[in-house]
C-alpha cells in the first residue's frame, strides 16, 4: 500500500503568506484535507504533517516522512508575490530527475490541475541551491519523491477569491489527488454521485373537517360533527368554531335546550 505523506505547507505561529482576507495555512490545510480523503478511499496509507492550525518545524515534517518511509511527500501551498497580478498555480521537484520521479509526480499533478481549475498553469519546476542541491527543504531533506504544490497566488484577487472557495479547494484538492494515484498506478475512481432526491410525496389533501379550524383529525372532530348537523352548536360567521374558546354558562343551557327540544 502506497504511503503518502501529505503536508499543509505553515499553520499555527506561521500563517505562510496572507493578502486578500486569505491565509495560505488554512487553504493548505482545507486543501489537503480533501487530498486525503481521496487518497485514503483510494486504499493508500496517508499522514498528514498537521491537522490543525498549528506549528511545526520544516525539519520535523521532513524527518517524520523519512521515519515513516513515506512513498511520496506532497507538501501544498500558495503562493504570493510583491505584483498583485502574478498569479497561477505551479508545482516543484527535485533538480535530480534521474534520482526520483519525484518530477513524473509533479507532472501529473499539474496536469490535473490544468485540467480541472481555470487558473493558469505557470509549469513544473525545480530549483538548486547551495552546492547543487535542491533549494526547498521539503524537496531536499526526503528521501523519497516530494512536490510542493503552489496552489495559486493569495496576492491575486481572483486567485484568491479561488483559493478560499470550498469549490476552488475541492477543485484543487482532486487534481492533486488525481496526480498522486496516477502516478501510483491506481485507477482514479470518481466520488459517487449524490443519490438522485426521490421527489417528496404528496401531502395528502386534509380531509375537511366541519368547521374551518376543526379538521377531519381533531380529537373532538366526530362529536363537532354530529352537534353541528343538529343545530346544537354553530360556527361563527367567519366559518371557524373557534373550538379552544371557553363557553358561558347561558350557552350550555342553550345547547341543551336546542340538544333536547329540536331532536325528535
Ligand atoms: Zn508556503
Amino acid at each position: 500500500m502506497a504511503r503518502i505523506y501529505v503536508d499543509p505547507g505553515h499553520g499555527g505561529s506561521d500563517p505562510g503568506a496572507v493578502a486578500n482576507g486569505v491565509r495560505e495555512a488554512d487553504v493548505a490545510l482545507a486543501v489537503a484535507r480533501r487530498v486525503v480523503d481521496h487518497l485514503r478511499r483510494h486504499g493508500m496509507d496517508v499522514r498528514m504533517s498537521r491537522t490543525g492550525d498549528t506549528t511545526k518545524s520544516l525539519q520535523a515534517r521532513t524527518n517524520e516522512a523519512n521515519a515513516w518511509g513515506a512513498d511520496a511527500y506532497v507538501s501544498v501551498h500558495c503562493n504570493a508575490a510583491a505584483s498583485a497580478s502574478a498569479n497561477g498555480f505551479e508545482v516543484w521537484h527535485t533538480v535530480f530527475v534521474d534520482k526520483s520521479k519525484g518530477d513524473e509526480l509533479a507532472r501529473a499533478i499539474l496536469r490535473w490541475l490544468d485540467e480541472l481549475t481555470p487558473l493558469a498553469n505557470r509549469g513544473a519546476k525545480s530549483k538548486a541551491g547551495a552546492g547543487g542541491r535542491d533549494y526547498y527543504h521539503v524537496i531536499r531533506e526526503t528521501r523519497m519523491p516530494a512536490v510542493i504544490v503552489e496552489c495559486g497566488f493569495v496576492t491575486n484577487p481572483n486567485d484568491a477569491r479561488y483559493l478560499a472557495s470550498a469549490s476552488g479547494q475541492a477543485a484543487l484538492a482532486e487534481a492533486i489527488a488525481r496526480g498522486v494515484v496516477e502516478w501510483a498506478g491506481l485507477a482514479w475512481r470518481p466520488l459517487e454521485a449524490p443519490a438522485p432526491q426521490p421527489a417528496p410525496a404528496p401531502k395528502p389533501a386534509a380531509k375537511p373537517g366541519p368547521f374551518a379550524d376543526v379538521p377531519a383529525d381533531h380529537r373532538f372532530a366526530a362529536a363537532i360533527q354530529w352537534a353541528k348537523e343538529r343545530g346544537i352548536t354553530v360556527g361563527y360567521g367567519d366559518g371557524t368554531f373557534r373550538p379552544d374558546q371557553p363557553v358561558t354558562r347561558a350557552e350550555v343551557v342553550a345547547m341543551l335546550y336546542r340538544a333536547l327540544h329540536k331532536q325528535g
